[in-house]
């Protein structure tokens, strides 16, 4: 298949499918994809009979790297209290902190590991992966330091983002200029070990205003990072006009995107990466206006958000199913979210995403009987084998007979 560029708006409903195809892999890359294997010679042939085969998931938005869990911060949520009252009594992301900080660099590459590892169990090939756990230079760096050692050994291909500006560390309440200060500070080592690619900020009430957003991505900017935004999750603050103002990569979140911000991501080519699964996980009513995003030409894609805090779960299948009962998305735009456009969110749009000849061979077969089967039969991983660069990496013993799964009852 030929490749494509990001899908927007109405262009979203575009998916190419083959029927009864055959996908033929060679040295890690997709050698041929075609209706006939006539001629065709090869060493090892899978059966997909009765099962869904697609690109390998993109997850353009996570925060993979971090010490501890906050388990017991759901009797909080439970008794309704808000997430910036958490995190003013110094709990939410601030634990998190504090237990990244305490965390051996070994310690957080294996955990990271395994929550990868997880990560491919259900499908997905290529992730993002921020820092911000650490909000001061020595974490900071031993975070991001982490990020490069998985991107070198693990089988996931990750892609490494800044977020120095997270949140204010305690030791700054009070000054959180002279905190970006210092994250900024970070940025020539970070240039030059090609420890990240982008920089990221919370621009958030209680946390950076839009003019300190603005400021501290302009800076990035100039030292040659590309730039993400979460914006707009909680208040309507204006962090996704500023996205499309600094021609930010994408825009993460944008719960509270106001018309004009939304209009304005439509014309540009700012990703709206959104996160339905945050927002199920805080208790919200209020959903990312998905729908009016794509009628009005927005690229949208989807992600995990995984968090130990407000988004803890690697499993983005379980994301498709929000994106389809509460974003109002089609399996159709879905797809697309998760593949073509969530790699494009990441500067992966040439390597990852899509099944296109002399690329790497990073293919999942489903145990599905068609693509709007995974959105519908919700909370399960459907993966029955993942293939990284030709290789599977992850099968699952064939215990139930495909065919039963496409019948009527
Ligand atoms: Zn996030």
């Amino acid at each position: 298949m030929e490749s494509a560029g990001p899908r927007a708006g109405k262009d979203m409903q575009q998916l190419s499918m083959l029927e009864e195809a055959v996908v033929g892999m060679k040295n890690g890359k997709v050698a041929y994809i075609g209706k006939t294997s006539k001629g065709i010679q090869a060493d090892a042939i899978i059966d997909c009979q009765g099962k869904l085969v697609t690109p390998g998931l993109v997850d353009p938005h996570t925060h993979v790297v971090f010490g501890g869990s906050r388990e017991h911060e759901m009797a909080l949520k439970q008794q309704g209290v808000p997430y910036l009252d958490i995190l003013k009594q110094g709990g939410g992301i601030l634990s998190t902190v504090e237990r990244t900080r305490a965390a051996s660099e070994d310690h957080l590459f294996e955990k990271a590991s395994f929550h990868l590892d997880r990560m491919l169990s259900y499908g997905v090939t290529t992730a993002e992966a921020k820092s911000g756990y650490g909000l001061d230079v020595e974490t900071e760096m031993k975070q991001l330091k982490v990020a490069k050692r998985l991107q070198q050994t693990h089988a996931m291909d990750l892609v490494s983002t800044f977020l120095g500006a997270h949140a204010i560390p305690q030791e700054y309440k009070e000054d959180p200029q002279g905190f970006l200060d210092e994250m900024l500070g970070m940025l020539d080592l970070i240039k030059i070990k090609e420890l990240a690619e982008f920089v990221d900020i919370f621009t958030e009430t209680g946390v950076f205003t839009v003019e300190q957003s603005r400021d501290f991505l302009l800076k990035a900017k100039e030292k040659g990072f590309g730039l993400k935004i979460h914006a707009d999750e909680i208040d309507p603050l204006g962090g996704t006009e500023l996205a499309v103002d600094l021609g930010a990569i994408s825009a993460d979140h944008l719960v509270g995107a106001s018309n004009e911000g939304i209009k304005r991501l439509a014309t540009t080519g700012t990703i709206a990466v959104l996160l339905p699964g945050t927002t199920f996980y805080l208790g919200k009513d209020t959903f990312a206006r998905a729908r009016k995003m794509i009628d009005e030409g927005v690229t949208v894609a989807l992600a995990t958000d995984f968090n130990p805090g407000s988004c803890p779960t690697e499993n983005i299948q379980l994301i498709m199913t929000f994106a389809a009962l509460r974003l109002k998305m089609t399996p159709e735009e879905i797809w697309n979210a998760m593949t073509v456009n969530a790699a494009y969110a990441i500067g992966r749009g040439e390597q990852a995403g899509q099944l296109v000849v002399g690329r790497k061979a990073d293919v999942v077969i489903w145990d599905a009987p068609n693509y709007f089967y995974l959105p519908y039969h919700y909370g399960v991983n459907h993966v029955n084998t993942v293939i990284k660069n030709g290789r599977i990496i992850s099968k699952r013993r064939d215990i139930v007979d495909t065919v039963s799964l496409s019948s009527k009852s």
